[in-house]
């Protein structure tokens, strides 16, 4: 099943033009940014809204098929970051320079897999 035009422009509008997963803004990448599934196809995810994200290629390249990650410290499996039931700014935080993000909290772990 194809995501139509106007769907996409959704999510767009809904992410605000930036990246679910590390906030990176549309407008100075390089790239348009694309329609993640959050729950990939492959493992039967859909392409309802609630299931559709925005990302960034680099994002959507690393997170691939991707539903758990490692916590880089205790290398225990954790869940993905969920942009459609978590809240970025209660895991994520980037640094003052702007140049990296830090986790606040070890219960999500997708930023670990997209931008190490
Ligand atoms: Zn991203």
């Amino acid at each position: 099943m194809t995501i139509t035009e106007t769907t996409k422009q959704y999510v767009r509008q809904r992410a605000k033009y930036l990246c679910e997963y590390c906030h990176s803004p549309e407008e100075i990448s390089t790239s348009r940014f694309t329609i993640d599934h959050i729950k990939p196809r492959s493992l039967d995810g859909t392409d309802d809204v609630n299931n559709l994200a925005l990302a960034c290629s680099r994002c959507n390249q690393r997170r691939y098929n991707f539903t758990v990650g490692s916590d880089l410290e205790t290398q225990a499996e954790v869940a993905l970051f969920n942009p459609r039931s978590q809240q970025w700014q209660e895991h994520f935080i980037w640094s003052e320079d702007g140049t990296k993000f830090l986790e606040l909290q070890q219960s999500v772990a997708l930023l670990a897999i997209a931008l190490t």
